[in-house]
């Protein structure tokens, strides 16, 4: 790809987000991150990519869960940059709990920041990219988009509806220059999954060790966690100018567990 592009990536300042922030930015193109944390972490994280890579960063701390955050998010990077060229749907939480037990509140989040969010930011920055006749768009879904796992019922459904409006979206936009595709790793080892060891471990009644070897790295056949730079790499592969023709695909980069 020649031009330099704007990449959007939720859920960046931490994690796979960040790791595809800086990929995108070591490509030279510009960034709009977005996710939580402490204000001085952040702008830190912000000047130090914009210094390395010589590209523009902004940051804007939209709420996923929230649509009218996500319009205010989407209209910012455009009222900044013109359009979102790339758009990465990343943001997620998880919670593990037996789903008889599972607290609303918790399901009601998942469902809104890892199924919903993605809905509000692609319906946003659509029309853009439909004008510019380019676009790329990047569901950061799971394994578990592909298969399931005992108490991790909002999460599973999320990320199974991801894989649908990833199809979905892919189809409407198929002859616009537009590709929309869902990456689904394996477990990569981020803040996200290191706070669910403690919760897994209570649900299946064994150790934290146990979680690890027995029921994370259990699933993998490779035995070993996915890292983010080759989840950054994948990405990277489907903002190219070699991956026009990949479109709707549902991508496990997972060790082999999809494979069993
Ligand atoms: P992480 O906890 O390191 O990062 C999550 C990011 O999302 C952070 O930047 C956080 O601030 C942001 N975020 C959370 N809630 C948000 C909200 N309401 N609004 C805006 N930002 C919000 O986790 P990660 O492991 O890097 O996960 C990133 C994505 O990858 C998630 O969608 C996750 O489901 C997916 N994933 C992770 C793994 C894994 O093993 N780590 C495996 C498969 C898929």
């Amino acid at each position: 790809m020649s031009a330099k592009k704007v990449a959007l990536i939720t859920g960046s300042t931490s994690g796979i987000g960040l790791g595809i922030a800086k990929k995108f930015a070591s490509l030279g193109h510009h960034l709009v991150l977005n996710g939580f944390g402490e204000a001085t972490a952040i702008e830190e994280i912000r000047s130090s990519l914009a210094k390395t890579y010589g590209v523009e960063v902004r940051y804007h701390g939209a709420d996923i869960s929230q649509p009218e955050e996500i319009v205010a998010l989407i209209e910012s990077a455009e009222a900044e940059f013109g359009a979102v060229d790339i758009l990465v749907n990343n943001a997620g939480i998880q919670f593990v709990s037996p789903v008889e037990e599972f607290p609303i509140d918790q399901w009601n989040k998942i469902i809104a920041i890892n199924l919903s969010g993605s809905f509000h930011t692609i319906r946003a920055a659509l029309p853009k990219m439909k004008a510019k006749g380019w676009g790329r768009i990047i569901n950061i879904a799971s394994a578990h988009a592909l298969v399931a796992s005992p108490y991790k019922s909002a999460y599973v459904a999320a990320k199974h509806g991801i894989a649908g409006l990833t199809k979905t979206v892919a189809l409407e936009t198929a002859t616009l220059g537009i590709t929309m595709n869902a990456i689904c790793p394996g477990y990569v080892w981020t803040p996200l999954v290191e706070k669910q060891v403690p919760d897994t471990a209570k649900a299946r009644g064994i150790t934290e060790e146990q979680v690890i070897r027995d029921v994370l790295l259990h699933s993998q056949p490779t035995k070993q966690f996915v890292t983010i730079e080759q989840v950054a790499g994948l990405a990277a592969y489907l903002i190219s100018d070699d991956a026009q023709s990949m479109t709707g695909s549902i991508l496990p980069i997972d060790g082999g567990w999809t494979a069993q």
